[in-house]
C-alpha cells in the first residue's frame, strides 16, 4: 500500500478474480488492485474480513478500533492503494469495501488511509497527482477537521474526531 503515478505499459497482471486483477509494475514490483468491472456509489465491492489483528499498525494493516489493527481477507484487499481523492471505502463496522464514486473496469481501487488511520506507522507523501492531493499523509489524527469532513470516514475515525474536539475545547 504506497502511491505512484502509473505507467500502464510496464505493468502485467499477476492475479484476477471476477471484479479484481492485482497489476504489478514491472520495473519497481510495485503493485496496485485494479477493477474488472464497473461499480455505482454505494455499491458493494467486497466484504472482508480480519487474517490477523494486532495491537500495532503497519503499512499493511487497515484500523478497526483503539489498538486493533487487522491485516485483510481477502488478501488481495492489501493492493489498494492511497489516494486524496478515493473510489473506494473500508467500512470496518460492516465490514464491506464500498465504492464512493462509480468505478470503471480497469480504473484502480484506491482508499484515503486516513478514513480508517488514526495514527500511521509509516506516514508518506503522497503523490496522487490529486487537485487537493494533501501531501504527507501520517493518520486522521493530524489532519484538521475541515478536510477530513470532505472524506468518508470509519464510525471509529468520527469518534476519535469527537474527542479530539472535547480535549480542543477542555
Ligand atoms: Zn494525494
Amino acid at each position: 500500500m504506497q502511491t505512484q503515478q502509473t505507467n500502464p505499459t510496464a505493468y502485467r497482471s499477476i492475479f484476477s478474480n471476477e471484479f479484481c486483477e492485482i497489476m504489478e509494475s514491472q520495473v519497481t514490483g510495485f503493485k496496485s488492485l485494479h477493477a474488472l468491472k464497473a461499480f455505482e456509489p454505494g455499491d458493494l465491492i467486497s466484504p472482508f474480513n480480519a487474517s490477523f489483528v494486532s495491537t500495532k499498525p503497519s503499512y499493511l494493516t487497515v484500523q478497526v478500533g483503539y489498538r486493533k489493527h487487522i491485516t485483510l481477507l481477502p488478501q488481495f484487499l492489501q493492493y489498494i492503494n492511497h489516494s486524496c481523492n478515493p473510489n473506494a471505502f473500508f467500512n470496518t463496522t460492516t465490514m464491506e469495501l464500498t465504492a464512493l464514486r462509480t468505478i470503471q473496469p480497469g480504473d484502480e481501487y484506491s482508499f484515503f488511509y486516513p478514513s480508517t488511520e488514526w495514527d500511521m506507522a509509516q506516514p508518506f507523501q503522497c503523490n496522487c497527482n490529486q487537485p487537493d492531493c494533501l501531501g504527507l499523509i501520517s493518520g486522521a489524527a493530524f489532519i484538521p477537521e475541515e478536510i477530513l469532513k470532505r472524506y468518508t470516514l470509519t464510525d471509529f475515525i468520527l469518534n476519535r474526531l469527537k474527542s479530539r474536539q472535547k480535549k480542543l475545547r477542555a
